[in-house]
Order: C-alpha cells, then sequence, then structure tokens
C-alpha cells in the first residue's frame, strides 16, 4: 500500500498537497477538479443521448397513490363546477396510465381512452385538459382544428399537431410520445350535409379522415419545422400509440339534435320519463348519435370512446370562478393591488353585476377578467403614483361608472 506522502490522483497525477480532496478508491484516488470534469462528460453523454430519436429517456406515472378521486380533487382546485366532466376525465387519465403501464401477456389489449368535451365555449374545456396535464407533469399542447386542411391543400398538415407537442418538450421524442394535446374546435372539421362545394370538403370530412389514425396510434412522420414549404428536412417520426387526445367543441346546436332525438324516444314511455328532461342542459344527455348527426364521421367518434358534456354556467358559478380557484381573478388583482401597498376589496353585489354582464355577452367565464379589468382600469392607472392610497373599495356605483365609459359592448359575442 502507497505511503501516506506518496497519494496522488489517479486521473491527472496531482500530489495530495496540491489538492483539496482527495477521494480513495479500491485501487486508486481522484482529486476534486477530476470529479467535476467527469460529471461534466457524463451530464454531456446523458443529454446527447436524451436529444435521439426513440431512446426512451423517461416514463410518466400517475403520481403516486393517485386515484380518479385524487385527480378529481386537484381539478377542483382550478375549475369551478363541471363535475361530469371531471369524473370522465380523471377516470380516463387514470386508466390511461394504467394501459401504459401495464406488462401485458394475455391478449387482452386495453384502448386509448381519448375524451370528446362537449360544451359551450368559455365552459372550461381547455382549463380542463390544461389542468390534468399539469397535475401528470407531460407534455401539453393546445392545437385548433380549424388550422387543419386535408394534405395538398392550403393549410396545415394534422401532422403540425405534433410538432406543437415535440416544441414542448425540446423535441424529446420519447417525452412528446406520452404527451397530452388538446384539439379545440373539433366541432368545426364537421361534416356539412349541405356543403356546397362540388370538389372535395377539404376542411371538413378529408381532416376527420386526415386525424382518424394519429389519434388511435401510428407511426407518423412529423416535419420538424411544421409546415410542407421544406421537403429536404429529415422527418421524425413519432408514435402516437401513447399520446392522449382530448378534443373539445362547443357543438352550437346540436342541443336541437338532442332535443329531437329524445322527443322521438319518449314517445310510448311514461310520461314521467318526459319531465325528467332538464330542458335547460341539454348537453348532458349528448350521446355519440347526436355528435354524428352533427357531422362528426363515425370512425373519428369510435377513436374518441370517452363523450362528455360541460355545463353552461350559471350567475353563481361565475362569482365563484371569480373568487374561489386558486389563481381565482380576484386573487390575482388582490395581489397586483398588494404589491403596489394598496388592500383591494370588491362588494358583493359587483360581483354579482360582473357575473351578469359575462352572461350577457355570452362569453363564458372568459369575458369575466375584461370586465374586471374595464372597472380597474383607472384606479390601476393612477395608483403606482399615488403612494398616498392604502386601501380600495370597489362599490355598485364606482363599478357602474366604470363600466358606463367602458366601451363594453365591444366584448359582446357576435
Ligand atoms: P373553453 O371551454 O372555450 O375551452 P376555457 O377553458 O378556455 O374555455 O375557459 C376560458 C377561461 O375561463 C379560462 O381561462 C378560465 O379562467 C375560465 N373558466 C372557464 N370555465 C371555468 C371553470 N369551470 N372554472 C374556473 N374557471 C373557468
Amino acid at each position: 500500500m502507497a505511503k501516506k506522502g506518496e497519494q496522488k490522483c489517479s486521473f491527472c497525477g496531482k500530489q495530495k498537497v496540491d489538492t483539496l480532496i482527495l477521494i480513495a478508491g479500491i485501487d486508486g484516488h481522484i482529486c476534486e477538479s477530476c470529479v467535476e470534469q467527469a460529471h461534466e462528460i457524463v451530464d454531456g453523454e446523458i443529454n446527447q443521448n436524451k436529444g435521439d430519436k426513440g431512446i426512451k429517456t423517461e416514463t410518466f406515472s400517475l403520481p403516486e397513490n393517485a386515484t380518479p378521486a385524487s385527480i378529481k380533487l386537484y381539478l377542483d382546485q382550478f375549475v369551478i363546477g363541471q363535475n361530469d366532466a371531471k369524473r370522465y376525465l380523471a377516470v380516463s387519465v387514470y386508466n390511461h396510465f394504467k394501459r401504459l403501464n401495464q406488462k401485458s401477456v394475455d391478449d387482452v389489449e386495453i384502448e386509448k381512452s381519448n375524451i370528446l368535451l362537449v360544451g359551450e365555449t368559455g365552459t372550461g374545456k381547455t382549463l380542463l385538459a390544461k389542468t390534468i396535464a399539469k397535475f401528470l407533469n407531460v407534455p401539453f399542447a393546445i392545437v385548433d382544428a380549424t388550422v387543419f386542411t386535408e394534405a395538398g391543400y392550403v393549410g396545415e398538415d394534422v401532422e403540425s399537431m405534433l410538432v406543437r407537442l415535440l416544441a414542448v418538450c425540446d423535441y424529446n421524442v420519447a417525452a412528446a410520445e406520452q404527451g397530452i394535446v388538446y384539439i379545440d374546435e373539433i366541432d368545426k372539421i364537421a361534416r356539412r350535409a349541405d356543403n356546397p362545394s362540388i370538389t372535395r370538403d377539404v376542411s371538413g370530412e378529408g381532416v376527420q379522415q386526415a386525424l382518424l389514425k394519429i389519434l388511435e396510434g401510428a407511426e407518423v412522420n412529423v416535419p420538424p419545422q411544421g409546415g410542407r414549404k421544406h421537403p429536404e428536412q429529415a422527418l421524425i417520426k413519432v408514435n402516437t400509440h401513447n399520446i392522449l387526445f382530448i378534443c373539445g367543441g362547443a357543438f352550437a346546436g346540436i342541443d336541437k339534435v338532442i332535443s329531437r332525438r329524445m322527443n322521438t324516444q319518449v314517445i310510448g314511455y311514461a310520461n314521467d320519463v318526459k319531465e325528467k328532461v332538464d330542458k335547460e342542459n341539454l348537453l348532458q344527455y349528448v350521446n355519440q348519435h347526436d355528435v354524428k348527426k352533427f357531422g362528426l364521421i363515425p370512425e373519428l367518434i369510435g377513436r374518441l370512446p370517452v363523450l362528455t358534456y360541460l355545463e353552461p354556467l350559471n350567475k353563481e358559478t361565475l362569482v365563484r370562478i371569480l373568487t374561489e380557484p386558486k389563481n381565482a381573478i380576484m386573487k390575482q388583482y388582490t395581489k397586483l393591488f398588494k404589491l403596489e401597498g394598496v388592500t383591494l376589496t370588491f362588494e358583493e353585489d359587483v360581483l354579482d353585476h360582473v357575473a351578469e354582464k359575462a352572461l350577457e355577452f355570452k362569453l363564458g367565464a372568459r369575458g369575466l377578467r375584461s370586465i374586471i379589468e374595464a372597472i380597474l382600469i383607472d384606479v390601476m392607472f393612477d395608483i403606482p403614483s399615488d403612494k398616498s392610497i392604502t386601501e380600495f373599495n370597489v362599490d355598485m356605483d364606482f363599478a357602474l361608472k366604470q363600466l358606463s365609459k367602458a366601451k363594453l359592448s365591444k366584448l359582446k359575442a357576435a
């Protein structure tokens, strides 16, 4: 064994006296600077491997002990109401992960549980999808179905949605392959029976057809820049087998389809069946036939086996949305004012009035922020230059005055 005075780093040869730390191994030593260099080399190698396509660097799984009930509890912190949609979403996501982690030995293959959310605009469809992705900590992309056209036509190919997903995870293919894509406005690619086009229906049925294989699960060649303008670029292969697709749409007018179906259905049944129908919220009865009647092709509906709906938001829900979620609009404004040293308060009737205005503008919860902004804009302009203000209470008189000044009519839905 070497004498104490002779110890040196087996990598760079530095004597012990010249090092800060010399770590002993079985047959040698390593100094602190060689440890650092080795660490950099290892880091570099690992990162390079991560960039390589197809190498699985991570597998996402449900947070420990997660159950559908705990997923719903998480959603409750951010999304008000929508209990049915939350339960469906929680169960689908839970089953999705069970499916991903199954070590299948038999012939039973659990199919993907892509989801279709039907609900008016601004009722929380995107918020639900976003929140569930946050809970799972998986890559998440939102795409708009209206930008897609059939391959060969002006517009985006459906494959471009995978580019978005790749972009949010730095082109880590393995991560993207376990992500969630929210496809908004899926109703806008419905087949129209009265389509005036005598040529092909480039933005409707053709796009639905193109979506089929992506939704079901396939190896898709994705141009990294998204467009078709760079034919020379190398394609990235993405397998969509484990990507969860959540589609959402307002399906304006589907209530009439539902109502017609239900009216025919109840014929011949006892009257009490008819009485139970809640005419104010027909979406709760939506089924696959209604969606088909609306113009989604059966093959696409088949690839979205979980169908659920969102409730229309009423005044009470809108007031809760203003105040209750973790990052509720009122909490955000209170915090903004606090940062200026001002305590902001709102009288209750003002919040009711804001909710009524949002209903009037038919923007769902989306209108709430603009209305609050209109009420507070002048105060927010003045406060930073007037340090004497330490509290500000918004009462009805003030709110009405501000709202009459603001050009609120521009908020109205077209
Ligand atoms: P859409 O149904 O059109 O996808 P979004 O999810 O984009 O609607 O909702 C628009 C905004 O309204 C969200 O950012 C959110 O702040 C708010 N919002 C809508 N519904 C809810 C809800 N149920 N709970 C909490 N906030 C909501």
